[in-house]
């Protein structure tokens, strides 16, 4: 017997697919098969909660009963994950009568084909055989999804396979990605995120982008500072969205860069507009968020059972005074819940003493963090009455989210 397996990669798209067991090996393999778009019945008397979710959610066809040979008809594979070896074995002979591939969990040696150890980037799938060995597969596979994560060269690897989606007078025209870079840990941005990053010809960077994700840009990559320091010099959001459109046009896949979530206050809106009008194709990657990372960092949660039941985000930018403000901190100071206030230290005293005004207690518990999950990060826990005095004391300065409301202090031992 020949040790070698032979790799393939099946196309199940519709494709029936039986899975024997409804226990824990089950729901690891199934989601992977639904991906595929097969077609998958689930024999077992009992299933997880998971798998149960996806039977009544019609993602698949659950029979609820032990195994019998005919529930292999018309099955292209069948993937045994149960542990009696003789329920196992009947499936094995079922399927050997029907030439039909079957993936044994329980006995590797028995089986006719082996599922590999996987790992998925964009595009391109890596599968991992250890020869009978899962363990050395996965050894195999985390290596190289390591190697994957660092970017390397990604034309050769990942390709840009939609990179290019069209063309404009003739010339190829890229494409630009609004991606979320998260609140400031480089660990935080998404994988898709990242992928688009490692995939950029040109990264039009904002201030608050966690710095460590430019660092490791490829040295050819262009890299465009767009910074826009709070209340400082700004480089027009008109020559931002020209830059983008210009570089697509040009033919090249451009990375925005944002902080946090693209659409919290970030006017990625306005940018996918400007993008639409001139017929360049957008993506947009979500963020993590800091109005909820950074009080996180901080040990704050924005709800939490039985204190607070709604977290309303809102910006601080504008005074509430003001004309140009669409906030109405009246009705905010009527909400129990959590109030986040983004770009809100230089309005802070108005703002807070609009909401005991009408109504907030000064006592309500509330915190400032600066540069949340950054290596410099600094928080301070203070009330509602006198948050906007202590962050002026303690110089705490921009970028930094306001927390007000009971959840300030309930993790607090
Ligand atoms: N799109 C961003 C927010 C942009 S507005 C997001 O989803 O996070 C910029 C404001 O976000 C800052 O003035 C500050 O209030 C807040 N902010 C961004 N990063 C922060 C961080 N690391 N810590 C605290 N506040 C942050």
């Amino acid at each position: 017997m020949s040790a070698n397996p032979y790799p393939l990669g099946l196309r199940l798209d519709g494709r029936r697919v039986v899975v024997v067991g409804g226990g824990a090996v089950a729901t690891r393999r199934v989601p992977a098969l639904l991906d595929a778009g097969a077609d998958v019945l689930l024999v077992a008397p009992e299933l997880t909660p998971a798998l149960r979710a996806r039977a009544d959610a019609d993602r698949l066809r659950w029979v609820p009963r032990r195994f019998t040979p005919e529930d292999l008809d018309g099955a292209w594979l069948v993937q045994v994950a149960i542990d009696d070896p003789e329920a196992a074995e009947s499936v094995s002979v079922a399927a050997a009568e029907r030439r039909i591939f079957c993936v044994r969990a329980d006995d590797r040696t028995a089986a006719t084909a082996w599922t590999p150890a996987v790992t998925r980037h964009g595009p391109v799938t890596v599968a991992v055989l250890g020869g009978g060995d899962p363990r050395r597969a996965m050894t195999v596979r985390d290596a190289i999804r390591d190697l994957l994560a660092v970017r390397l060269a990604p034309d050769g690897i990942a390709g840009r396979p939609d990179a290019s989606t069209g063309t404009i007078g003739g010339r190829q025209t890229g494409r630009v990605a609004l991606v979320g870079a998260g609140p400031g840990d480089p660990e935080l941005i998404t994988v898709r995120g990242w992928r688009l990053l490692t995939e950029a010809d040109v990264v039009v960077a904002d201030r608050l982008v966690p710095g460590l994700l430019l660092d490791e840009l490829r040295p050819d990559v262009e890299l465009v500072d767009a910074s826009k320091i709070p209340y400082g010099p700004s480089r027009g959001q008109e020559e931002i969205n020209r830059i983008l459109v210009d570089r697509a046009l040009a033919g090249a896949f451009v990375v925005r860069l944002k902080g946090g979530d693209p659409y919290v206050f970030g006017r990625g809106g306005e940018e996918l507009l400007a993008c639409a009008e001139a017929g360049v194709p957008v993506t947009v990657v979500p963020g993590v968020t800091s109005s909820i990372a950074a009080p996180a960092a901080a040990g704050i949660p924005v709800t939490h059972r039985g204190v607070a039941h709604e977290f309303t985000v809102v910006s601080g930018h504008a005074a509430p005074d003001s004309p140009a403000s669409l906030v109405r901190w009246e009705a905010l100071a009527g909400l129990r819940g959590t109030l986040v206030i983004l770009m809100g230290l230089k309005n802070l005293s108005a703002i807070t003493e609009t909401l005991i005004a009408h109504g907030r207690s000064p006592q309500t518990p509330a915190a400032v963090v600066q540069e949340g999950t950054t290596g410099t990060q600094r928080a301070l826990r203070s009330t509602l009455g006198a948050v906007a005095a202590d962050a002026l004391a303690a110089d705490i300065r921009p970028p930094a989210v306001v927390v007000v409301g009971d959840v300030v202090g309930a993790l607090d031992g």
